[in-house]
């Protein structure tokens, strides 16, 4: 299943390498042996069917610190199966774990700032420990294998790996939110974090908000844009997206009608009596809510006193993290607050609060989402939260309620739930009382639309679809390696450009022979590419032209020196060596006043941008605005211009950082056509460019001229190089022949 279509060209063949924190195994002492015992997560389930199979395997932490002359019984009870452990010391366990993981990326990643621990040994332990997990990796990792990673821990794992096996298939998922900017700034290690994730050729994120923040992060600390999702690093291509994580649901669905099940829920339902139930689940965590929903809770009580005696609040808070202070902190205003609540409202017969303070197997849970009205699921924030699933699908008359936190990454898929914002109490409140008093066949519409939703979205619809995105960033990686000019390439160019008689070599300027400037004034040729263009334009074989969107003046100041022909304003000027610049086409640019006027609107209120005008094409620069205001007004000046020139012949272009508008009938391909007229007898054909503009070039050249794009994307060139600097080399190179 995770191999996807098998007729598709790069296919996965090796074997798949989970690699997470935790196993998914329960290692306890009993006496002196140790008893293994699989782990029951939604995340183990949904990946058993990969890792269980073939080759395949996960590493992993065992869960517990394990005494040295243990640790081989350990490794070998564990890989027969499927399982490698990394095993980690008390220290690492502290620093490493608890300390720069749950006490600095969590609190961090869930907007709890206040209780972020800055401590450097913790992150120097959370480096040491991602690269014991990458040399553990390395034992196992052959050269088409796919890696796995999963969540927080090990967030610097994708580029520790990428190092050591640069060609690898490695995905990431995180589990938790991934922070506004805003947060996420404020961590002295926010590059190197952010690096270690750039290492994935794909990475997946619960929700849209997510995936947008890590974007947002990855433009303003890394400085790269991306299109729909997909960011080139480098030369390589890599892509983020939304993709919630589904549950098991058939064993839920399963384990609801299960006779362990129903004979729970009869003993449960005969000692709390005939009373309606409100569920809360968690984990002992300031994330999920829990003595905000107590105060609503009782506050529910106070305004609605109908309900005393008649409605319960069912909560369990499994422990977790008890050693970490602010958790312990956590415990007791719990405990107060479940006490004050009880003492102040408790009859004989009725407990407002059932409080458990542990954890249940799954029959005991399947009981609790059998047996309650309500299920109150009300986390401050929660990267998506699997309780609010499981009750949906536990509820096989389709009848209860779902009270869910906005803040949880269920409740973009689960919107036909009472949504809430967890700090508003009042709006607690009444949804406690809506949910209560919803009639039953409202009841049954929404949970009806929630059980088609979570059975389509599953657990297994997840690993496949995480599987698939992964293998097809690889294929769109190796379509465009393909392209990639290496050695051989470029000694078949020079072979045969020195074969030739006459040659015809177009070369876009900015971009392909110069790097982009702020200023476009202060692009002119420097010494290097002034050589290179004497070399070029000496040799009598050789017609070189330049052929750019620039205006004809500054590239007539800048070529003077060398004997060429230039191409202006993407083709509205030529300009043949020793005579002046002429237009071969007619054109009427009387659109330029009004669309000048707007342009300049767009200039007084975007600080950093100007217009520049050419001839017949106007150009609006964005590239020294506050990074993400430039794209929002991008936005919004294209829809504008759309509308403006709907009835005129006119072209908005959006390029890098720039948006030009110019009209439809000017394009480097019609200049192309007219300069291969005029040198009919050139055997040579080469041309260089970077942008869309120079799509018209390298469509007007025929079949066999070398055609070759500067930068990694989808371009009718044959070839691709990744920056202006090998455009030079390549020169360079075939001039000294
Ligand atoms: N759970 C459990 N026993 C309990 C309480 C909860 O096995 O007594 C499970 C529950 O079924 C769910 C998981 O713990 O699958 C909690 O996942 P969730 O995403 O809701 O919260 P997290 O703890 O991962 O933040």
């Amino acid at each position: 299943m995770p191999r996807g279509n098998q007729n598709k060209k790069c296919n996965v063949m090796g074997k798949t390498i989970i690699i997470s924190n935790r196993l998914p195994v329960k290692i306890e002492h009993n006496k002196n042996t140790l008893i293994y015992k699989s782990s029951e997560g939604g995340l183990a389930t949904g990946l058993n069917s990969v890792f269980k199979r073939g080759d395949n395997l996960w590493i992993g932490w065992p869960g517990l610190a394990i005494e040295k002359a243990k640790e081989s019984e350990v490794h070998s009870k564990l890989m027969e199966q499927h399982m490698k452990p990394v095993f980690l010391s008390n220290e690492e366990i502290e620093d490493f774990y608890e300390g720069f993981s749950n006490e600095t990326l969590w609190p961090n990643f869930h907007y709890f700032n206040q209780y972020t621990v800055y401590k450097e040994e913790n992150w120097l332990a959370y480096q040491r420990v991602n690269q014991k997990f990458a040399e553990i990796v390395a034992e196992e990792l052959e050269d088409d294998d796919t890696v796995w990673i999963h969540d927080y821990q090990l967030l610097l794992l994708p580029q520790m790996i990428r190092i050591i096996s640069p060609n690898s298939t490695i995905g990431f998922f995180l589990h938790i939110p991934f922070p506004s900017y805003e947060s996420f700034r404020r961590l002295p290690w926010r590059r190197e974090l952010l690096n270690g994730m750039l290492g994935s050729d794909f990475l997946g994120f619960h929700t849209y908000d997510d995936m947008r923040h890590f974007l947002s992060s990855v433009n303003r600390l890394a400085g790269l844009g991306n299109s729909n999702g997909t960011i080139k690093v480098q030369n390589r291509l890599i892509k983020a997206d939304a993709l919630p994580m589904g549950i098991d649901y058939e064993k839920y669905a399963d384990s609801a009608q299960d006779r362990n099940t129903l004979a729970k829920e009869a003993r449960y339902r005969e000692s709390i009596g005939n009373v309606r139930l409100i569920l809360s689940i968690d984990r002992l965590d300031y994330s999920k809510g829990i003595p905000q929903r107590l105060r609503a809770f009782e506050l529910f009580l106070g305004k609605y006193p109908a309900f005393k005696e008649k409605v319960s609040l069912l909560m369990v808070v499994v422990p977790s993290r008890y050693s970490v202070s602010k958790y312990k902190q956590l415990k007791e205003e719990i405990d107060l607050l479940v006490g004050r609540i009880n003492g102040q409202f408790s009859k004989l017969n009725w407990t407002p609060i059932h409080y458990f303070y542990r954890s249940f197997p799954l029959p005991a849970l399947s009981a609790f989402y059998r047996i309650s009205d309500v299920a109150l699921v009300s986390p401050m924030r929660d990267g998506m939260n699997l309780v609010c699933k499981e009750y949906v699908a536990s509820r096989l008359d389709r009848k209860g309620v779902l009270i869910l936190s906005e803040m949880a990454g269920a409740s973009k898929e689960l919107s036909d739930a009472i949504i809430v914002n967890p700090h508003d109490v009042h709006q607690l409140v009444e949804a406690i009382y809506k949910a209560l008093t919803l009639p039953v066949k409202l009841q049954i519409k929404s949970m009806t639309s929630m059980q088609k939703s979570l059975k389509r979205y599953n657990i297994h619809a997840w690993v496949k679809l995480f599987m698939d995105e992964l293998e097809n960033v690889k294929i769109e990686q190796s379509h465009l390696k393909t392209k990639l000019l290496d050695h051989q390439l470029s000694d078949e160019i020079t072979y045969t450009y020195k074969q030739s008689e006459e040659r015809l070599i177009f070369l876009d300027y900015d971009g392909t022979l110069v790097g982009f400037n702020e200023n476009p004034n202060d692009s002119k040729p420097d010494h290097e590419l002034k050589e290179i263009l004497t070399l070029l334009t000496k040799n009598k074989k050789n017609h070189i032209v330049i052929i750019s969107g620039r205006d004809r003046q500054s590239l007539e100041k800048w070529m003077k020196p060398f004997s060429l022909d230039i191409v202006a304003e993407h083709g509205v000027w030529i300009k043949r060596m020793g005579k002046p610049f002429k237009t071969f086409i007619k054109i009427n640019s009387n659109w330029k006043k009004e669309i000048m006027s707007l342009l300049e609107r767009y200039v007084n209120r975007t600080p950093g941008s100007f217009v520049e005008e050419k001839d017949h094409s106007l150009v609006w620069h964005y590239r020294k605005v506050e990074t993400g205001l430039g794209e929002v007004r991008t936005r919004e000046l294209t829809s504008h211009l759309k509308y403006m020139t709907a009835n005129e012949n006119l072209q908005v272009l959006e390029g890098d950082m720039i948006v030009e508008i110019k009209n439809s009938e000017i394009n480097k391909g019609k200049a192309v056509q007219k300069l291969m007229k005029i040198y009919p007898k050139a055997d040579f054909l080469l041309a260089f460019g970077d942008d869309f503009t120079d799509e018209d070039t390298f469509k007007a050249l025929p079949e066999d001229s070398f055609t070759i794009k500067v930068g990694i994307s989808a371009s009718e060139a044959k070839f691709s190089v990744n920056s202006y600097r090998e455009v030079r080399k390549l020169l360079s190179k075939i001039t000294k022949n």
